[in-house]
């Protein structure tokens, strides 16, 4: 299908993507796919406005009703998958599996909300005073802000937007600048679920198109007490004051820098598959992505080898072919930015294998690379930081102690893994000893997250919790309640006070 056809099938108009301020291109190509408008500061009052009028209402919608409407979003999802899908592939150039892959999360997610929707459980808890009940409630706490980041345009909106829609609070969705048409389509889909739902408040979720200065307005009102923030820690260090400020509650996942550790008894056949796939796949553009590769000395040379002939042997080109792995960087100064990495890593020692710009057999005006491996003799500056670009650093190590050591070592905290057979150094690795990331895994890669569980990272990677688990928790205010069904008034901890 070509382009205007896509976008026509997913509902848009041509006077949407005309006529506007702020130019969408495709990282496939360049090519401009369309000029929509921006939302603009003087919008954003209004709109905070109708949210908080929309969760005056939705909140006193019973939860199960709310998840009604995260049943039928879900359904929508899955009638226009192929198409949405096919518009990831074209606004961030994931290939085609990928892009159909973040609208199954999408849809996975819709699933366990609506579940979630009958399970909102508080605690009963014991009181120490005669005639008396103690327990937990879960309220609604308002609406939610979320910003979002390019690499995940879509899904990172849904595993927001199911939870904080079955918990009662309206949703205002900052999308990338880069990925606008990707959230359109999502609100249309969303709309389509509304009509079907019926009776549901308008402006229950609502989207706002623009750079930061867009975000900053939600991050500064005090209307909007929950802010998600997804996307560089540059831009946590931003949000995550001006939220606390006001005392909002901020749910932040910034950057990852993620690493696995290869011990002897991997099973190396394996390490490999789950190398290439979490360091190469998404073209490297995942939070999760692999960046560090931590190989016991005695086998790091004949795994880096496997890996350099693998790497050589990965098809980079047009996302949408059905043989391609790896697609096109985001954008020409994502590229610049990975190949002024790897000059950096060659100036702290490293020996670099791949990194070169391909232009043969790719579509001209996009930013295709190949993946590149540095063999890196210390955990260097520019291996401490996250690059958001196919480069995999290739450290040694001789003892587990000294591999968790160097895995910890860095600024951030979301995903790791380890490859072993060893009982002990496996469960060593997920101890209090060990990994400090959000997500630790063993014999799978750190990318690929399923939603059942909270996700998440740790130190620059801000601390927040998102999906599966219990980090709908996030979303809603606890409320401690106190009952007294008896006849008297006795004060807790023995206090007398007679009068
Ligand atoms: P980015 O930080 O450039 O932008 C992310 C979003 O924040 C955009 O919508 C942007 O407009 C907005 N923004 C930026 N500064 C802002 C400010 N001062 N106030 C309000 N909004 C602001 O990130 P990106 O390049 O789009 O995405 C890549 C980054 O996102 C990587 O660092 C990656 O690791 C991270 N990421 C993290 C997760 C996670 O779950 N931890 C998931 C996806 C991406």
């Amino acid at each position: 299908m070509d382009t205007a056809a896509l976008l026509t099938s997913l509902g848009f108009t041509p006077a949407e993507l005309t006529g506007g301020s702020l130019t969408v291109r495709s990282p496939i190509d360049g090519a401009e796919i369309a000029r929509v408008h921006q939302t603009t500061a003087a919008d954003m009052p209004a709109l905070i406005a109708r949210a908080q009028t929309a969760f005056r209402a939705w909140r006193e919608v019973p939860a199960p009703r709310r998840g009604e409407l995260v049943r039928l979003l879900g359904e929508e999802l899955r009638a226009a998958k192929a198409e949405l899908g096919a518009l990831v592939t074209l606004e961030v150039g994931k290939i085609t599996s990928e892009g159909l892959g973040e609208v199954q999360e999408m849809i996975d997610i819709c699933d366990f909300a609506v579940g979630l929707s009958r399970q909102l459980y508080g605690l009963t808890i014991a009181s120490e005073r005669p005639g008396h009940r103690m327990m937990e409630s879960w309220h609604p706490t308002g609406p939610c802000a979320v910003i979002s980041a390019f690499n995940f345009p879509v899904a990172v909106w849904s595993w927001n937007a199911a939870l904080a829609l079955v918990c009662g609070d309206p949703v205002i969705w900052k999308p990338s600048e880069k990925t606008p048409l990707t959230a359109m389509a999502t609100m249309k889909i969303f709309a389509r679920a509304l009509a079907r739902f019926g009776d549901a408040p308008e402006g229950l979720a609502q989207l706002v198109v623009g750079g930061p200065d867009v975000g900053a307005a939600l991050v500064a009102s005090r209307d909007i007490p929950i802010v998600s923030a997804t996307g560089s820690t540059r831009m946590g260090r931003a949000v995550g004051p001006k939220v606390a400020e006001r005392f909002g509650r901020s749910i932040l996942e910034l950057g990852g820098n993620n690493a696995m550790i290869v011990a002897p008894s991997a099973d190396l056949d394996m390490a490999v598959r789950a190398i290439v796939f979490s360091a190469v796949g998404t073209a490297g553009q995942r939070c999760t992505s692999l960046r560090r590769l931590i190989a016991h000395n005695s086998i790091r040379a004949d795994l880096t080898a496997k890996l350099v002939k693998a790497y050589a042997s990965l098809p980079v080109g047009d996302p949408r072919a059905a043989t391609t792995l790896v697609g096109p960087l985001v954008d020409h100064a994502a590229r610049d930015r990975m190949l002024a990495a790897l000059e950096q890593a060659k100036a702290e020692g490293g020996t670099v294998h791949g990194g070169r710009t391909v232009t043969a057999n790719v579509p001209q005006g996009g930013a295709y690379i190949e993946p590149a491996v540095a063999e890196m003799p210390a955990q260097t500056a520019i291996v401490r930081e996250e690059t958001f670009a196919p480069i995999l650093y290739v450290l040694g190590y001789e003892t587990l102690d000294e591999a968790i050591a160097l895995q910890n070592d860095v600024p951030q905290g979301l995903s790791s893994c380890i490859f072993t057979l060893n009982l002990r150094e496996a469960e060593t690795f997920l101890s209090a000893a060990g990994s400090d990331c959000g997500i630790a895994n063993v014999n799978i890669g750190p990318s690929g997250a399923e939603i059942g569980g909270a996700f998440g990272g740790e130190k620059e990677t801000g601390g927040g919790r998102e999906s599966g688990s219990d980090a709908w928790k996030s979303y809603m205010r606890r409320q401690t309640n106190t009952i007294n069904y008896s006849a008297k008034l006795p004060l807790a901890q023995g206090v007398k006070f007679d009068f």
